[in-house]
């Protein structure tokens, strides 16, 4: 028997009529890439957005088409989203900072018509706009003054293509809420990005998730500031998330330095932030020099890789800010798990709850997760067992934008995140590698997530990554690379008595290399690739006292 409730489609015009009807009054605030500051409201961005729905289709801009944006966080990318989405087309979001050919290939791949930029990207236009295949118009996302000069490519300036328009415009329904309505690649490391290709449908459940009181908890009487970019799988929801709820929401445009930051948070009194560690490192390093408070903030959410332990505890004892520690993939649009108390915890000593928080988290409900062996085996939730992560549920990948190989998910329907994991009986989700970073060390497992946590614990390090060199005897032994802190001074035997009580003997590096720099994934993940073809000719200590016994 079918139940007798109303076929009612779940959009992302829901979303923005709700956000009209209710938010209107609620202000939006900008940095932009001119030095302006916006102070708008959703009601004008809206309007915009529709202005801009309008001009898209006098472009030529059709239901299914693709709206690529290279853009900072600001009102204007936020109204790009509203009006592609809102108008059935399709928002693209390209991160800037990949490399030009990755780009050209994304735009190419996805056949972006449209492509809207911010002014600091004109140099990626300028440079790739030759090799585009599909993109034939070509929006600056400024007024005319600052609109740029791009030798032989007609560029229009936004504020005059919008202008031109009433704004006198519905969202149209949507006939099929399983239609797309957002594209984000994945920058994985080998091979060529991958589409993930958002619906309605799962947009919307995704919003509701995100709002959650164990998710990022986002209320009509917050201030949200999500520094993770929009270009960032859909920076982890916020955008919807805020507008369905009426947070008011602050954009830090193309500034991510502690200082900006930090005046942001304070004079606009964010209650709720979200970003990157790189972030969080930078904001701390800063507050530390300068000896700020936070006296507004709330909650700051950190994923997209591992917040350490002293990270999170910087955030909670020294600014009595309460830290939710994130896992998500773009696959997942991005949010997974989020590590928010629970009972078991509420009344724990704070250092066994920093001990869970260092995890990342449980499962929100519309997650399916199980960790399983090498040969497809479900493995116990007994916080020992490690194995491959697998996902099923509503807002996760089925398949890749025009690939050819069909369905990503295995019979019954999982997805393989490709990283490795271990699951205690509390629901707590541990990352300890991607499974292709996986250090195996005789037969034995290390988890240089745990490894790079524990050395970032130490005053002077700044960053730590730990790969595995080949090693005669071990087949692999890990290397910490550590970055000093500005002005600090420590030696590898230091490091490795700090390391000593906090990890498994047989975790303890072989070595530790001091370096200038890390490299980082343009999703501000160490690149572990990289580093390791950096080290590719290292020779451990341990390895030449090996070959000479
Ligand atoms: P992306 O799709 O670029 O956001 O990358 C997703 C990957 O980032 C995941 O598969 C993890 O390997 C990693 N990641 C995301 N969040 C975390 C986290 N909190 N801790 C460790 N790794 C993470």
């Amino acid at each position: 028997m079918r139940g007798l409730m109303q076929d009612f489609k779940l959009s992302v015009a829901s979303i923005l009529n709700h956000c009209e009807l209710n938010h209107a009054n609620v202000p939006v605030v900008s940095l932009t890439p001119e030095g302006k500051t916006f102070r708008g409201n959703y009601g004008l961005c809206l309007k915009r957005a529709k202005q801009l729905a309008q001009a898209l289709t006098a472009l030529g801009v059709e239901p299914g088409d693709r709206v690529a944006t290279l853009g900072w966080n600001t009102h204007r990318h936020l109204e790009c989203w509203y009006a592609a989405t809102g108008m059935g087309a399709i928002i693209h979001t390209v991160n800037p900072r990949l490399f030009a050919d990755q780009i050209t290939y994304i735009i190419n791949h996805a056949e972006d018509k449209v492509l809207l930029f911010d002014i600091t990207f004109a140099p990626i236009i300028e440079n790739i706009a030759s090799a585009l295949t599909s993109t034939k118009v070509f929006v600056a996302m400024t007024d005319e003054a600052h609109c740029p000069n791009i030798g032989g490519l007609e560029v229009l300036a936004y504020e005059s293509l919008i202008a031109e328009q009433s704004g006198d415009y519905s969202w149209p329904d949507v006939e099929d809420e399983n239609a797309a309505v957002g594209l984000c690649y994945t920058s994985g490391t080998t091979g060529n990005p991958k589409g993930v290709l958002y619906s309605h449908r799962s947009t919307v459940l995704h919003t509701y998730a995100a709002c959650m009181a164990d998710t990022l908890a986002v209320s009509a009487t917050d201030t949200m500031l999500p520094v993770v970019p929009m270009f960032h799988a859909n920076a982890w929801g916020v955008p919807y998330a805020t507008s369905v709820t009426g947070a008011k929401l602050v954009l830090n445009g193309p500034h991510f330095d502690g200082d900006t930051l930090l005046k942001l948070l304070n004079d606009e009194r964010i209650t709720i932030t979200a970003a990157v560690p790189t972030v969080w490192l930078g904001l701390l390093q800063h507050l530390e020099k300068t000896g700020a408070k936070l006296p507004h903030l709330k909650r700051v959410t950190i994923g997209g890789s591992a917040a350490p332990r002293s990270m999170i505890e910087a955030f909670e004892t020294k600014y009595d800010v309460q830290v939710n520690h994130a896992w998500g993939m773009t696959e997942l649009s991005p949010l997974g798990s989020v590590g928010s108390v629970n009972h078991a915890l509420k009344d724990a000593p704070h250092d066994t709850v920093l001990d869970v928080k260092a995890k990342q988290g449980r499962s929100i409900y519309g997650v399916e997760m199980k960790i399983v062996d090498e040969a497809g085996n479900e493995l116990p939730r007994d916080g020992k067992s490690y194995g491959n992560l697998l996902v099923r549920g509503p807002w996760i990948a089925g398949e890749y934008f025009k690939s050819e190989g069909g369905s990503i998910l295995d019979k019954d329907g999982w997805f393989d995140t490709g990283d490795v994991a271990i699951i205690d009986p509390l629901g707590f989700l541990q990352i300890t590698d991607r499974a292709k970073d996986v250090i195996k060390s005789g037969g034995e497992w290390s988890s240089s997530i745990d490894l790079e946590n524990a050395a970032v614990g130490h005053p002077a390090v700044a960053e730590a990554a730990v790969i595995g060199v080949a090693h005669p005897k071990w087949d692999e032994r890990p290397l910490l690379v550590i970055v000093k802190k500005d002005g600090m001074t420590v030696s590898k035997a230091d490091i490795l008595e700090f390391l000593t009580p906090k990890v498994a003997k047989w975790w303890l590096p072989d070595d530790v290399a001091f370096v200038d720099d890390i490299p980082h994934t343009a999703t501000g993940k160490i690149q572990k690739l990289r580093l390791r073809e950096q080290f590719k000719d290292y020779v451990l200590p341990t390895a030449v006292a090996e070959v000479a016994s």
